[in-house]
């Protein structure tokens, strides 16, 4: 067993992990950040299309900070924390700022220049050149040059706690094969959203960002766990690659989507104006007309009646096509087969504005935050989420850090020698079979479409996969089927007790919005048992 002492542990190596760790190290606090697989790489931020919205000095002058919020609270059925959203929009702006400091381009140059993204009422959205993947790359160099401590190919399994606060985590190092104990005085996970729960979706492979379990398991509560997003348009064809569409321009300038029988999905349900869709209302219109009596039925986006002029003269219309295009998606000569997929989880650890959670010296910070996003999220807030609390976050632990000392060396033994025996021990049912077990009851059970008796079956399915007798090469595979138990477990029983339709959730058994479901769902362990809370938004 190896250890390692840190004054602020950050878990997770995406945006919201580097800004918190910038953060930190910049405030002088000895920081150490753990990442599953490099810092920088294989996270959902490396795949991200780099959009961020903000109001900024180069914004439309009838834009404002207030329209920010109230978009934002529209978009996310209003049930979205209010405080995590004024913090967001109120300080985003600072953050635009400072990043520009740092070195990060946007389309535009100089002058950085905005798009229009569904969900906001002004164009607001600013492009990063070289999108999440060189985002990234420029804050881990910042990272390095403040003499941060990388701990990578090393996977967090728990979280230790003394009395109430936690001390510190535990996990397994691949690439030596080590059991690895972090004693800090603060914690931060920044593990990102649990994309490898559904099979269809664009997160990276074992996207695991079941920081809600971890947190959960020492007292944390986690909330608006029921809304899943799952953006409507990725290509979904044999022989094509599996990449996203951003369908806005493309439906702007004549685009389609066609259901088996050829007919216009938009003309079925009257949408005149089909760019406009947020992503809610646009997945659930797509998986109903998927429901098929022998099977899943078909869809295409057809772009053929997209004109050359236009393409010519849109640099919006040019940038969705080309994309495709490079990928060998044969955007202009035919339709193609499109799927909604799992894109992002509005649920999480809940926090105050700081990104600390009700657990003493446990913080969260990115997706693996719930709450403000409510019922849906809108195209650039995810990474405007992950860069101010983020960087709050990593100040506000750095300065807890001076107030408390670290644990002793003894309170990690056991966690750690649990741990080892969990790898030691080789079951018979194979890790990865229980893990595409898990995706198909969430994709089927709990997916775009759900209803009481479907989640019910989910919920006991899942719950006879509890227990398995587990094995698999890589010890991560198997150690980490608990957490996404426990993490579809959550997310299952959230849905369930919502009962009515709004934003990312949709009840075919209640599907109206209801008045008095203007609230939040809540969940904690408590003494083993889940705790439910309703909360204001
Ligand atoms: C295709 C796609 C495009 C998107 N484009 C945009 C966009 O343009 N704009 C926008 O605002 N949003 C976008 N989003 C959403 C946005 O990219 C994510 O919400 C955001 O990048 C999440 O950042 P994060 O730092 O919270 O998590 P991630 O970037 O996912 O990082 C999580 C980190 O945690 C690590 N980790 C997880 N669990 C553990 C563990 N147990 N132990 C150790 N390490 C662990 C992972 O290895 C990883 O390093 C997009 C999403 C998708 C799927």
């Amino acid at each position: 067993m190896v250890t390692y002492d840190a004054d602020v542990l950050i878990v997770g190596g995406g945006l919201a992990g580097l800004c918190a760790t910038i953060s930190s190290s910049s405030n002088l606090s000895k920081t150490m950040i753990v990442t599953k697989t490099l810092v920088g790489a294989a996270t959902t931020t490396s795949l991200a299309a780099g959009v961020l919205s903000a109001v900024t000095p180069y914004s439309d002058p009838e834009d404002s900070v207030e329209r920010h919020y109230q978009d934002t609270m529209a978009g996310g059925g209003n049930i979205n924390d209010r405080v995590l959203v004024k913090t967001m929009v109120n300080d985003i702006p600072k953050y635009f700022m400072r990043l520009l400091e740092l070195g990060v381009e946007f389309d535009g140059g100089d002058v950085p220049t905005t798009k229009f993204i569904p969900g906001h009422s002004k164009p607001r959205s600013y492009f990063t050149k070289g999108k999440g993947v060189h985002l990234q790359a420029l804050l881990r160099k910042i990272c390095e040059a403040l003499s941060t401590k990388f701990l990578e190919r090393t996977t967090i399994t728990s979280l230790v706690r003394e009395g109430e606060r936690v001390v510190g985590a535990v996990g397994y190092k691949s690439d030596t094969k080590e059991v690895v104990t972090i004693r800090s005085k603060v914690t931060i996970l920044a593990t990102g959203g649990p994309g490898e729960l559904y099979p269809r979706t664009l997160m990276p492979i074992g996207s695991s960002g079941y920081g809600t379990s971890l947190g959960m398991k020492t007292g944390a509560e986690v909330v608006d766990m029921e809304f899943v997003q799952f953006y409507p348009t990725m290509v979904y064809e044999d022989g094509l690659p599996r990449i996203f569409v951003d369908y806005s321009p493309l439906l702007r300038y004549g685009a389609d989507v066609k259901n088996a029988e050829g007919e216009s999905v938009f003309k079925k349900y009257k949408v005149e104006e089909p760019f406009k869709l947020k992503r809610d209302a646009f997945s659930v219109m797509l998986a109903k007309e998927m429901i098929g009596e022998g099977g899943e039925r078909p869809l295409y986006l057809d772009c053929t009646a997209i004109k050359e002029a236009d393409i010519k003269s849109n640099s919006s219309l040019a940038s969705a096509v080309m994309e495709l295009e490079s990928k060998q998606v044969p955007v202009r000569k035919k339709k193609f087969g499109i799927s909604p997929y799992a894109h992002f989880f509005m649920g999480g650890l809940k926090t105050d504005a700081n990104g600390a959670t009700n657990v003493p010296a446990l913080y969260a910070a990115g997706e693996a935050v719930g709450g403000i996003h409510g019922a849906n999220r809108i195209g650039g807030n995810a990474f405007a989420a992950c860069i101010v609390f983020g960087f709050r976050s990593g100040m506000a632990a750095s300065l807890y850090s001076s107030t408390v000392d670290p644990a002793g060396e003894e309170i990690f033994v056991e966690t750690s020698s649990l741990l080892t025996e969990a790898i030691n021990f080789n079951g018979t049912r194979d890790a990865r079979e229980v893990k595409s077990e898990i995706q198909r009851i969430m994709w089927e059970k709990v997916g775009i479409l759900r209803e009481k008796r479907g989640m019910e079956e989910g919920l006991m399915a899942l719950n006879s996969l509890r227990g398995a007798q587990l094995a698999s090469e890589d010890p991560v595979d198997k150690l980490l089927v608990p957490l996404m138990l426990d993490t579809a477990d959550v997310i299952t029983l959230s849905a369930m007790l919502r009962e009515e339709s709004r934003g990312a959730h949709y009840r075919l058994d209640f599907p109206e919005q209801k008045e008095e479901w203007q609230k939040k769902i809540s969940l904690k362990l408590c003494e083993g048992k889940c705790e439910v809370k309703y909360l204001p938004p």
